[in-house]
């Protein structure tokens, strides 16, 4: 089963925005995420981060990856 995304983040400030509640923010293209894709990221309704994602890369070659690669794949 998909997880959430590990490169989703909550920020209040980012991509020369600012909020004043946290909103998902995907560190790998550095900018706040579309309502839309944020399905994705949360791996809703069985969306998989992995697959559904064009900017999804694997944990283990981002510099701060720390989690496990997924068996499955
Ligand atoms: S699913 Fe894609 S857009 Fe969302 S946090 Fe992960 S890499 Fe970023």
């Amino acid at each position: 089963m998909a997880e959430t995304c590990p490169h989703l983040a909550y920020r209040e400030e980012g991509d020369g925005r600012s909020f004043e509640t946290a909103r998902a923010f995907c560190t790998v293209t550095g900018s706040f995420v579309q309502p839309m894709r944020a399905d994705v990221c949360n791996a809703r309704y069985e969306l998989d981060p992995a697959a559904d994602c064009e900017f999804y890369v694997d944990p283990e070659s981002t510099e701060d990856g720390t989690e496990p690669a997924d068996p499955d794949r």
